[in-house]
């Protein structure tokens, strides 16, 4: 299976990693939509919240905790920032592999 954050995870695709854990992993956006635009994700592949169970229910708590985390490495704890979690096709989910957009800086973009 080639997911390509599984292969960002285990760093055998580059990728410009502003925090990580033994669990998560956080790296800037390829194509950013805000001058701040980084990703989170767990090291496990979980495809998305449509997929997710019981079992990642530890996972995905941490996963919104360390949001707080990521933003203050990239100076956007204090002054705000948007979260996105797309989900599917049809919500926009590009690469199967649950991650959870932050964003900020000083141009909004409510369609990133
Ligand atoms: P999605 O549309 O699945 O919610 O978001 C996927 C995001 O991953 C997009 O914002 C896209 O720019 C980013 N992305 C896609 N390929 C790469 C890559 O190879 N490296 C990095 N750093 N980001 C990527
Ligand atoms: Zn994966």
């Amino acid at each position: 299976m080639a997911c390509l954050f599984c292969q960002i995870a285990k760093k055998e695709i580059p990728a410009t990693i502003v925090w990580e854990n033994d669990e998560f992993l956080a790296f800037s956006d390829i194509h950013p939509k805000a001058p701040v635009h980084v990703l989170l994700i767990p090291r496990k592949h979980v495809e998305s919240l449509a997929t997710v169970t019981s079992v990642d229910e530890p996972m995905l708590g941490k996963l919104m905790l360390h949001v707080g985390d990521v933003a203050a490495v990239v100076g956007l704890k204090e002054r705000g920032f948007r979260t996105a979690l797309n989900t599917g096709k049809e919500g926009g989910q590009e690469v199967p592999h649950l991650h959870v957009h932050i964003m900020g800086g000083a141009r909004p973009n409510k369609n990133g």
